[in-house]
């Protein structure tokens, strides 16, 4: 059984901040002591390898409960694959990702799990979970969500919006709900009134305005709230929990304040591009703008003082990418002329935990709290707690040593996502990943990709944890 110590560094999870010697032993957590004490010395002594992390911190590695890799969309596919997407997450400090196995309309769940498991299996370097897309709920699908939450696919996502394709109505969100009362099984919802916001899309084609920029105007934050608050009580009505991806308007943010004001349990996850990224990039010429068009779209710049003091006062609980690549050549160029045609979705599972340093930096969050939202809270949320999103014995050792003073510029011509632009290209930020373990083994080990694909497990769910 090999035994690692990673010396001399701080430790910092949700709870504490502490400065301890990590022992890890058969991939997990084994113990923490107080840098140079008698244990600490015996483990340095008898190590099979001692990591130096003097100056460091060494923190969880992260949790990516949003992530679509190769995700059909729009006629073309995410373009990162299980193994790109994991190799860049783990770059990125993070070592696991909840992935989003979608149903397609007339197929049972089975069908579209099996087939994520498929692109998956045997590709990850990092550990990995599913969450179920539904969208087609009948009576069939209904019992077939009772045995996913059994085998640990212990979440759903509903869509508002995308009529179609992915949409569900009240009706049909409604006994979902229901059963996901009853089962345990956690509702994410993708807040949105498509119907509506169909309607202004094609008034906004008709009267020629093409551009990305109307992707932003179409979707109206009222559109966003009016969408939030419908949900929020068809789940009070059902009796469910509801967790809201992707919030990205101010006035959606207020409705979700206002449930768990009521005692409800309403959770909030929002995401690094509406927290650095607005309008003003919908908004660029020469079609760039394109590169930001996703759903929930970017706001206007002032949305985000409310997104950070939410995470602050946890109204939002949770920061996860929504990582959805797409090239601009090739792809996101699908929309040039019709600015609906443009695939939603932004590469950023890389620049996550980056993105909440820089924030840490300059004084939104603070440590703990980073750690919180981008590692504790998605494992406790998503029933992977305490294997994943914390340091304490009997965790998983995902751990990533990170040098908080390291400087780096975000660009697409060094990230590890496969896609060809980088929604951050030039953003310097203070704060770099150094070394990534995964259950004890080395991901990432001095900046040098030592990985492999196939390493990362699948690892079942349980339910939510943060329901009484
Ligand atoms: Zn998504």
């Amino acid at each position: 059984m090999s035994r690692i110590v990673i010396r001399g560094g701080l430790v910092v999870t949700a709870a504490e901040e502490v400065h301890a010697d990590v022992l890890v032993e058969g991939g997990r957590v084994a113990a923490l002591a107080s840098h140079d004490s008698d244990p600490a010395r015996g483990w340095t002594a008898s190590a099979d390898r001692v990591i130096d992390a003097t100056g460091k911190y060494v923190i969880p590695g992260g949790v990516d409960a949003h992530t679509h890799m190769e995700l059909p969309f729009g006629g073309t596919f995410a373009s990162d694959t299980f193994e790109t997407g994991t190799r860049a997450a783990a770059w990125g400090g993070t070592t696991t990702i909840v992935d989003f196995a979608v149903q397609s309309v007339g197929e049972p769940l089975r069908a579209g799990l099996d087939s994520w498991h498929a692109k998956a299996d045997a590709q990850c370097a990092i550990d990995y979970g599913f969450h179920m897309i539904l969208s087609d709920v009948n009576e069939d699908t209904l019992k077939e969500m009772d045995i996913l939450v059994e085998e640990g696919v212990t979440s759903f996502k509903l869509f508002m919006a995308y009529p179609g394709v992915f949409y569900s109505d009240d009706g049909r969100i409604l006994r979902a709900m229901q059963r996901g009362a009853d089962n345990g099984g956690l509702i994410m919802m993708h807040a949105e009134n498509g119907i509506a916001i169909d309607v202004l899309v094609e008034q906004a084609l008709a009267a020629g305005r093409t551009d990305p920029r109307y992707h932003g105007e179409v979707r109206h934050a009222l559109l966003e709230a009016e969408a939030t608050h419908r949900a929020i009580r068809l789940a009070q009505v059902a009796g469910s929990p509801l967790y809201v991806v992707h919030v990205s308007a101010r006035q959606a943010v207020e409705q979700i304040t206002l449930a768990r004001d009521e005692g409800l349990n309403v959770f909030g996850e929002t995401c690094p591009q509406y927290l650095f990224l607005s309008t003003d990039n919908l908004a660029e010429p020469d079609f760039e703008g394109a590169k930001y068009v996703c759903s929930t779209p970017l706001r206007p710049r002032e949305h985000q003082a409310v997104l950070w003091r939410a995470l602050r006062t946890n109204d939002l609980q949770v920061v996860s990418t929504d990582h959805c690549p797409f090239c601009f050549v090739g792809q996101k160029e699908l929309g040039r002329g019709d600015f609906s045609k443009i695939p939603n979705g932004l590469p950023g599972v890389e620049n996550r935990m980056d993105l909440l340093h820089q924030a840490v930096v300059d004084g939104h969050i603070s440590r703990r709290r980073w750690i919180e939202i981008a590692c504790a809270t998605p494992a406790r949320m998503f029933g992977l707690y305490p294997r994943k999103g914390t340091i304490a014995p009997g965790a998983d050792a995902d751990i990533v040593v990170y040098d908080p003073d390291a400087e780096q510029v975000v660009s697409a011509a060094t990230h590890h996502m496969n896609v060809d632009y980088s929604a951050y290209e030039g953003k310097r930020i203070t704060g770099r990943v150094e070394t990534v373990l995964s259950r004890g083994e080395p991901v990432i080990d001095g900046r040098e990709y030592v990985g492999r694909a196939g390493h990362g497990q699948y690892t079942p769910r349980g339910t939510c944890q943060y329901l009484v």
